[in-house]
């Protein structure tokens, strides 16, 4: 499927079909997904784990991941008291912010083939 301004191809006949159409006009087969809504926003996705570690995941569908690394950010808060989770709290961080921004993306990219 290429992703136009508001026309999609359908998956099944190939036909140019409007993106909000759930049924292709052309062969009636139900479209298995609307990029429109399906598609990520890498932006949101960064911002989201920007402001709290695995959220951004979480919005992506990576509920797992989401959860790990609140889970690894909470013992880094308590490695703080130690000194190490000053450095290990912004790796994490940082990762968290680009892993969900790529994600988005990638997941965008799968959308559109
Ligand atoms: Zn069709």
């Amino acid at each position: 499927m290429e992703i136009g301004t508001d026309k999609v191809y359908c998956f099944s006949c190939g036909e140019m079909i409007k993106a909000e159409a759930e049924i292709c006009p052309k062969c009636g087969v139900r479209q298995k997904t609307n990029p429109l809504i399906q598609m990520k926003n890498p932006g949101i996705a960064a911002i989201a784990s920007f402001f709290f570690a695995g959220l951004g995941q979480i919005y992506n569908g990576e509920i797992g991941k989401g959860l790990l690394l609140i889970i690894v950010q909470t013992v880094n808060v308590f490695l703080m008291f130690v000194i190490i989770g000053f450095f290990t709290y912004p790796i994490v961080w940082i990762y968290g912010i680009y892993d969900a921004y790529t994600t988005a993306e990638k997941i965008n990219v799968e959308m559109i083939r």
